[in-house]
Parts: C-alpha cells; sequence; structure tokens
C-alpha cells in the first residue's frame, strides 16, 4: 500500500486520547509544544445532543436500555465493546481473555466507573513485602505530588481517613450514603471491616466556570453533558484546545505503527484514515503511546525493523508480557426489611457512596495481595430488567412465585429497591507467563496483524476471590439478607471473573531501572528509543488493590513534564 506523507511536522505526536494520551494532551501543548493526536474512535463530545445517551428514559430505548449495540445496555456511552467488527484477537490455547476496547475521543473515560484511588507506599514495593513480582523504580513520594495536581485539577470527593496504604488527597465534598449503603456500613462494621465514603472523579462543589456541578442523575456511564464527571475529552482535551494549544485532532485514524530512522529513533507515526482508506504518516520528534496497554504492545510489536527486529523497544522481550487485570468476584442478595418501600428519588452519583479499602494483613491470610469492596444497590431509575427476577422473591416469604398483570406490577412495588450487590476488585500477581503477542496468522480489517492473549490466573487470586465469597456470606448474614446465588465453588474458581473482564489491564510496557528486565523507565520513556515514551497503563509494575486511571494520569503528568524539559534542553 502507498503511503501518503504529510509535509507538518510536530513536536509530539500522541496516540489514543484516554486517560493517558488526555493527560500529555494538555500538559505538553500548555507548555507550547505543537502536538498531533491520533486516535482511532470517531470525535465525541458528552455535550452534543446528537451524541447524549445522558438523561434518556427507558422508554426512549426500543429495548428500554438493553443493549443492542452498546455493551453494557443502550445507554452506556462506549462506542466500541469487548467485540470490534473486523478487529479480532485470539487466544492461546484455553485462554479466555476478554478485552475492552473503547474506541472514542477520550477512550474509555467516557464511560467508566470514576473509582478514583491513589495507589499507596506498599503499593509500589510489592516484592520487598511478599517477595513476589517485582518493585516498582519509583516510590508513592515521588508520584505524590502528581497525584496532588491531578486532584486539583480534576477534582474527586472524598474524606480524609489517616489510613497508611489508602493516601488522603484534596477532596470534594462527598455524598451521603443512602439505605442500602447504609445497611452496609453496619453490617460490615460487624465483620470488623472498614467502610469509607468513596472516591469518585465527581465535582459535588464548584471548581472552575468550564465544569459544572453534578446533579446526581446517577447516569455517569452516560457521560455528563455539564462535565461534572472526568472525561479526558471535556476535562482535559478541550480546556487544552479552549486555552489556544496547538493541537490537532486526527480521529477515526488507526495507528499501525511508529516509524524509525536508520539509528533507530522514531520520526513519527503511519496510521489508516478509516474514512478513506488510505495510510498517512505523520513526523513528530517525540511519538507518547497512550492507545491502552494491550494497544500500545501491539503498536510496538507491529514496528519491527532492522534496527529492532524484535519490535520497538522489546530488547528485552518484555512487551506484551507481565499484562494482568484486576480480579473480580461478585454477590448480590435480597434484604427482606427493604420490601415494601416508600418509593422516592434516590439517584446520586453515577457510582457507589461508600467503600471498603483492603483491610487485612496479607501475612496472615493463604494469599498475598488484597482487594476492595464496591457497593451497588437501591432504587436507580428502572430500565431494562431489574438486576433479578421479581417472580421468584416471594419465596423468600413461603409465597407462591410467579405471577404476571397485577400480580407482578404490585410485586415489583413491593422489591423494588431491597437488592444490594458487592464486588470484590483486588490485585493478581504480575507473572511473565501472562502476555499478549502478536498472532503470525491473522490481521484485523486493515490488514495489521492482531493480539494474541496467552493468560492464566495462578491459585493466589484463585483464593482470594474464595475469600471473597467468603466476606460476602458473612455480610450478608450480618444483614439478615437472603444471597440470590448459590455461592460459587470451586469447579467456577470461586466465581473469579475471566482475565480482562474487570478492564483493568496493565503491565506490557513495565517500567524499571534494568534494561534487561523492563521496557520504560520511571518517567515512562523506552529504554531502546530515546524519543518514545509509552503513557498508559502499560508501564505498570504491579496492579495494586485499586482501580489503575488516577496513577495513569499521575504517571502520564510526571512523564509529560520530563518530555517539556527535555525539550527545554534540545535533546530531542
Ligand atoms: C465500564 C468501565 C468501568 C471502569 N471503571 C473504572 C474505575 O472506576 N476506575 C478506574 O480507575 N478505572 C476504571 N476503568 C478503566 C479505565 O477506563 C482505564 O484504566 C483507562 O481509561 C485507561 O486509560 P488509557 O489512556 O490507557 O486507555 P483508554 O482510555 O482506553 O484510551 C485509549 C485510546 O486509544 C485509542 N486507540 C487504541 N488503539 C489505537 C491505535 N492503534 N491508534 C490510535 N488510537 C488508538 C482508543 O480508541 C482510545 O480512545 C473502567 C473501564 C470501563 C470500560
Ligand atoms: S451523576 Fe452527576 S456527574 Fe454523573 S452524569 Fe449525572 S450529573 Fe453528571
Amino acid at each position: 500500500m502507498e503511503i501518503k506523507k504529510t509535509s507538518k511536522q510536530y513536536d509530539v505526536i500522541i496516540v489514543g486520547s484516554g486517560a493517558g494520551g488526555g493527560m500529555a494532551t494538555k500538559v505538553l501543548s500548555e507548555a507550547g509544544l505543537k502536538v498531533a493526536v491520533v486516535e482511532s474512535g470517531p470525535y465525541y463530545d458528552p455535550a452534543n445532543p446528537e451524541q447524549m445517551t445522558q438523561l434518556k428514559w427507558a422508554w426512549q430505548s426500543p429495548r428500554r436500555g438493553a443493549g443492542t449495540t452498546r455493551p453494557f445496555g443502550d445507554f452506556d456511552q462506549a462506542y466500541g465493546g469487548w467485540d470490534i467488527e473486523g478487529e479480532p484477537y485470539t487466544q492461546k490455547d484455553d485462554t479466555n481473555f476478554r478485552w475492552f476496547r473503547s474506541r472514542m475521543l477520550g477512550g474509555r473515560t467516557n464511560h467508566w466507573g470514576r473509582i478514583s484511588l491513589r495507589f499507596g507506599p506498599n503499593d509500589f514495593k510489592k516484592k520487598s513485602i511478599d517477595g513476589l513480582g517485582e518493585d516498582w523504580p519509583l516510590t508513592y513520594e515521588d508520584l505524590k505530588p502528581y497525584y496532588d495536581k491531578v486532584d486539583k485539577l480534576i477534582g474527586v470527593f472524598g474524606t480524609k481517613e489517616n489510613l497508611y496504604n489508602e493516601p488522603d488527597g484534596f477532596f470534594l465534598p462527598p455524598p451521603k450514603p443512602r439505605l442500602h449503603e447504609l445497611y452496609y456500613i453496619k453490617a460490615a462494621k460487624k465483620a470488623d471491616i472498614k467502610v469509607i465514603p468513596s472516591r469518585l472523579s465527581v465535582i459535588t462543589k464548584r471548581i472552575n466556570n468550564d465544569r459544572g456541578v453534578c446533579f446526581y442523575c446517577n447516569g455517569c456511564a452516560r457521560s455528563c453533558n455539564v462535565y461534572a464527571d472526568f472525561s479526558s475529552g471535556s476535562c482535559l482535551i478541550f480546556p487544552a484546545q479552549n486555552a489556544g494549544g496547538q493541537i490537532d485532532l486526527y480521529v477515526n485514524s488507526m495507528v499501525r505503527t511508529v516509524e524509525t530512522n536508520s539509528e533507530g529513533k522514531a520520526t513519527g507515526v503511519s496510521y489508516i484514515n478509516k474514512d478513506d482508506g488510505n495510510e498517512y504518516k505523520l513526523n513528530g520528534k517525540v511519538v507518547v503511546l497512550a492507545a491502552s496497554a494491550c494497544s500500545s504492545a501491539r503498536i510496538l510489536l507491529n514496528s519491527k525493523s532492522k534496527q529492532h527486529p524484535n519490535g520497538l523497544g522489546n530488547s528485552s522481550d518484555l512487551v506484551g508480557k507481565y499484562l494482568h487485570d484486576s480480579t473480580g468476584g461478585d454477590m448480590m442478595a435480597f434484604l427482606p426489611q427493604l420490601t415494601n418501600r416508600k418509593i422516592y428519588n434516590e439517584d446520586g452519583v453515577g457510582g457507589m457512596h461508600v467503600y471498603s479499602p483492603w483491610w487485612l494483613d496479607n501475612k496472615k491470610l493463604d494469599f498475598p495481595r488484597g482487594y476492595h469492596i464496591e457497593v451497588w444497590g437501591g432504587m436507580g431509575a428502572p430500565t431494562y430488567g431489574t438486576g433479578f427476577n421479581v417472580n421468584h422473591f416471594n419465596k423468600f416469604f413461603g409465597l407462591k412465585a410467579g405471577g404476571y398483570g397485577d400480580v407482578l406490577r404490585s410485586d415489583m412495588k413491593k422489591y423494588y429497591g431491597s437488592t444490594i450487590g458487592f464486588s470484590g476488585r483486588g490485585e493478581s500477581v504480575a507473572m511473565k507467563s501472562n502476555y499478549c503477542e502478536i498472532d503470525p496468522n491473522k490481521v484485523d480489517k486493515y490488514g495489521v496483524p492482531v493480539l494474541r492473549f496467552n493468560y492464566k490466573w495462578t491459585d493466589y487470586e484463585i483464593k482470594q476471590a474464595k475469600h471473597m465469597q467468603d466476606t460476602f456470606e458473612e455480610i450478608i448474614h450480618n444483614m439478615g439478607g437472603q444471597p440470590l446465588w448459590n455461592k460459587p465453588g470451586i469447579e467456577s474458581n470461586y466465581g473469579l471473573t475471566k482475565p480482562g473482564e474487570i478492564i483493568h489491564e496493565v503491565g506490557t510496557t513495565r517500567m524499571g531501572k534494568n534494561p534487561k528486565e523492563s521496557v520504560v523507565d520511571q518517567f515512562e520513556r523506552m529504554h531502546d528509543v530515546e524519543n518514545v515514551f509509552v503513557v498508559d497503563a502499560g508501564p505498570f509494575v504491579s496492579q495494586a488493590d485499586k482501580n489503575p486511571t488516577w496513577t495513569i494520569m499521575a504517571l502520564a503528568w510526571r512523564a509529560s513534564d520530563h518530555i517539556v524539559s527535555e525539550f527545554k534542553k534540545q535533546n530531542f
């Protein structure tokens, strides 16, 4: 295929516009650099009425909000999903890795859960603590100033708790717990489980004139038209454009490779324009990959040259290795005390108002890493289904289950808001044997070789999942509730989710001091190629029992500051 070259020369080309790419766009453009953002999905603005799914009623969707094209239901704001037509991925042996891709400006930040947790001091030195995996080449203290800046720029609610490994930040006021959450607090405390207000990047108090304040519509997964929740477009890229940044957005543009010269240095990227099907080349002094952990690994592995025969920056053979996702385990319960509730508007932010950070010492347990508990339930605006079969709830009172018409209607009212759910989200141990690689036998519809996944949970994660289920059982018992399905046993790894399913995949370009044992340094700069940086979750050494995005953005900001200082020294 002929490659069409553009004459434009950029200081920095950023691939991907999600959490990492958005942060790099803001910091680099505000420093005066000329930036190209190359994004494989379309332009997206949560405030555009034509793209909005927020504030729509269930009856406005032909299937009451049930999924047709969108993975989590019609109102979810993802363009893309688990399966994208013409963009397959493959699995080795009996691997069943699930790969979620949001293809749109802002990436997955348009519909993520907004749980915005800092990693704690211990999370950067897990090998020193339990001998497994590797320590990070930087400490919490190194990253703390950037977490502080992210908190202040974007806004996160929460409370100061003085918990060593759950560092406090700069918090906006949190919303109050709702009834089901009050039940959770009481039952969890009885089991000696700590419960604190959640930490979500939702604006509960005005922080500037560009963004509105949350009006509690419960709809963050639909993205917020007043920009009260964080998404990369509304909070990073648009403000950077409005501030006069020199930013060219290339949307619907799928990067195939990073291009290099005879010295092995990057010269730009080649991308396929999805609108005209042609391939183009952009020139840049620096390339910043932020296409998400697995997509960036794919681009690097596909960027082979004489100087980089094993893929760009892959002399360590570690690009794609140490892929790891959070663990997950769920349970749901019926609370008889919550039947026949007075129905009122209980909507809050689009997520939980309280949660439990990891509360135990792994040295006293038979698995090495912890998990946190997310809580859900109550009376959200009804959409498709109710999350359970109401007809069956009568069995808890020895009554006949089933019915339709008036019986069904009155059962609906009786049981509405009487359920609660728990999700454990935990840390897995990064294993070299879990990885993505290029499948030599398959290309996608653009002719780009696809990824093949190799992934197996170890006993560490399986034992952790068992602990989650034992914990949920105790909490439900303390509440006087009834579990809505059987406790999963060993035959299903105690309900452990499939790898990839929690959508926290990290580690494919891990950072470190030793170029033989890592792909990038602590500033996310490739050891092998001095003008290529990776600012998504690829550089994570370990996952922590936290969600990753706040750390992606703190690291991306730190890396971007480093790029700016290198430009100032004329090192590019
Ligand atoms: C439903 C859901 C809930 C979540 N909840 C939370 C949560 O509560 N807390 C949390 O911390 N995390 C959460 N996450 C995870 C979070 O969204 C990700 O960690 C974060 O968005 C990753 O940022 P990123 O920049 O690496 O990738 P992304 O946000 O995925 O952005 C990558 C971008 O790169 C583009 N791209 C990919 N390949 C190419 C290519 N070849 N060329 C050009 N562009 C490309 C994509 O289109 C995309 O826009 C959730 C995710 C989902 C889906
Ligand atoms: S809950 Fe608040 S932040 Fe989320 S979409 Fe609704 S108004 Fe916006």
